[in-house]
């Protein structure tokens, strides 16, 4: 077996007494679409954070191509090739779309952080290429025609679009989307599971999410079910599925919701 992309060892994350994450071990190979389930407060957007380098794992350990990430700097992190979306909307909603965009692409270029700073030479060229990538990703998400639109003008499901663009501009390995369906109307959903796929076909890994569990089984190739910080279980969408374990800590509270 080759290495793992993106590989989580006894991943543990303590809010003072309560334990978000308990001893979570994951491996998610390059190519793959992976989805993390599990009800509300499971620790699923804990793991996206300590992933990101938001919060620091209080045990275990992160690797990414074979990399100790642990504790690392979510900067030094999306630099290596890791980008996220979060569950709720975060855009510059008075800026354009296409400016929304471009703060996904500085930082991350030739001249670094500094260079977006103070522009030495050759920051033109830079500018060019992150303009093109800019405009790769908004054509990716079906958003180039609006580029020059307000944040805020479009409809939601758009929103959510652009945040994916903005995040696939800094050409990640491993793209997070912590539930990208959540809010959108079926055809919303039906686009973005299009869309999704064909990102994952430019070879980004997948790591979602989400709450849709047709979206969940019609999109990932391996789930993950998550309760109360722990693992339940690891499989494709038919055998996690068919797990009574599952459909108990699950789909039944799903349903107490
Ligand atoms: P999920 O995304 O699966 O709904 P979260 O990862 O957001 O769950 O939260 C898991 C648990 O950790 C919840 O009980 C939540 O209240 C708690 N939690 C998350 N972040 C913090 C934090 N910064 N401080 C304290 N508790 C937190
Ligand atoms: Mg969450």
């Amino acid at each position: 077996m080759s290495t793992p992309l993106l590989e989580l060892s006894g991943l543990t994350i303590r809010f003072g007494g309560l334990t978000a994450v308990d001893r979570l071990d994951m491996k998610i190979p390059v190519s793959n679409i992976r989805a993390l389930i599990g009800p509300n407060g499971a620790g699923k957007s804990t793991v996206f954070n300590a992933i990101t380098g938001i919060y620091r794992p209080t045990e275990g350990r992160i690797t990414f191509q074979g990399q100790d990430i642990t504790g690392k700097h979510p900067y030094r992190i999306s630099a290596l090739g890791i980008a996220r979306t979060f569950q709720n909307i975060r855009l510059y909603k008075t800026l354009s779309v296409l400016d929304n965009v471009r703060i996904g692409a500085h930082g991350i270029g030739r001249g670094g952080l500094f260079g977006a700073i103070v522009r030495p030479p050759g920051i033109k060229a830079e500018e060019r290429r992150i303009n093109e990538a800019s405009g790769d990703a908004l054509e990716l998400v079906g958003l180039l025609r609006k580029k020059d639109e307000r944040a805020d003008s479009l409809s939601y499901g758009e929103q959510r679009r652009l945040e994916i663009a903005r995040a696939l501009v800094s050409a990640p390995q491993i793209l997070l989307l912590d539930e990208p369906a959540a809010g959108m109307n079926p055809q919303e959903k039906e686009r973005l599971m299009l869309m999704i796929q064909q990102i994952a076909a430019r070879g980004v890994t997948i790591f979602l999410v989400e709450h849709d569990m047709k979206f969940v089984m019609d999109l990932a190739q391996q789930v993950t079910v998550l309760d109360h910080g722990r693992k339940i279980c690891t499989g494709t969408p038919d055998e996690v599925q068919s797990n009574l374990s599952v459909i108990e800590a699950y789909l039944g509270k799903e349903e107490a919701v």
